[in-house]
């Protein structure tokens, strides 16, 4: 699986539709300072789901939509569409292209895709769960990131282990059934009250 193509239009200084496209190998991006470098790497982790503007270098989600310029408006809404090739079928699903598209609108109002179908973050998130790819794996390594690999701190080494072994996806489902296990539980108790209230 790799990173084929990339969509952005109204994203940070992204004010046209531009399409980056990934050849399989090595593609570096080279540009003067200021240029939107780190826009591009921004646009990645935000499709993926990141939902704290203060990791993608702004105050609120907002300020990842194109702001205006000395020679354009601002623009209503921002929308990236990062696109994988699954030929390898890396992510068992029936497609050998995976296109994810996230748009926000300044209402806060905001929308995920996956081929084009509507669907929930959540949807997202599973789908590239222990795959190296999800918004706190090891696809984009920044430089805090590099400090975490390196950390003595076994936690947070372990964290990244767990992803490549894959696991995260049934940790992640365990804690669900734990949350609603102990729901259940407090409605039970609640139901042996009204019961005892009865008798
Ligand atoms: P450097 O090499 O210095 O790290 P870079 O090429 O990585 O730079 P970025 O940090 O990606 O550059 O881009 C910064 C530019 O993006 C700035 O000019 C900033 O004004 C612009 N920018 C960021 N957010 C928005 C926005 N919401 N609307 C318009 N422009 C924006």
């Amino acid at each position: 699986m790799f990173l084929k193509r990339l969509e952005i239009r109204g994203f940070k200084s992204f004010a046209d539709k531009t399409e980056l496209e990934f050849p399989k190998g090595i593609t570096a991006v080279v540009g003067p300072n200021g240029s939107g470098k780190s826009n591009i790497s921004d646009a990645v982790r935000w499709v993926l789901g990141e939902q704290s503007a203060k990791s993608l270098r702004g105050q609120k989600m907002e300020d990842v939509i194109f702001a205006g310029s000395d020679s354009r408006k601002p623009i209503n809404y921002a929308e990236v569409t990062l696109v994988l090739d699954n030929e390898s079928q890396t992510i068992p699903i029936d497609y050998t292209e995976i296109a994810v598209t996230r748009k926000v609108y300044r209402s806060g109002e905001s929308d995920y895709f996956i081929n084009n179908q509507s669907c929930r973050l959540k949807d997202i998130t599973e789908l590239f769960m222990d795959t190296g790819l999800g918004k706190e794996a090891y696809s984009i390594i920044g430089q805090g990131r590099i400090e975490e690999v390196l950390s003595t701190k076994s936690e947070e080494r372990r964290g990244i282990f767990e992803e490549a072994a894959g696991i995260i996806k049934y940790k992640a489902r365990k804690r669900e059934a734990e949350k609603r296990l102990e729901e259940t539980e407090a409605n039970l108790v609640r139901v042996y009250d009204v019961m005892n209230e009865l008798e």
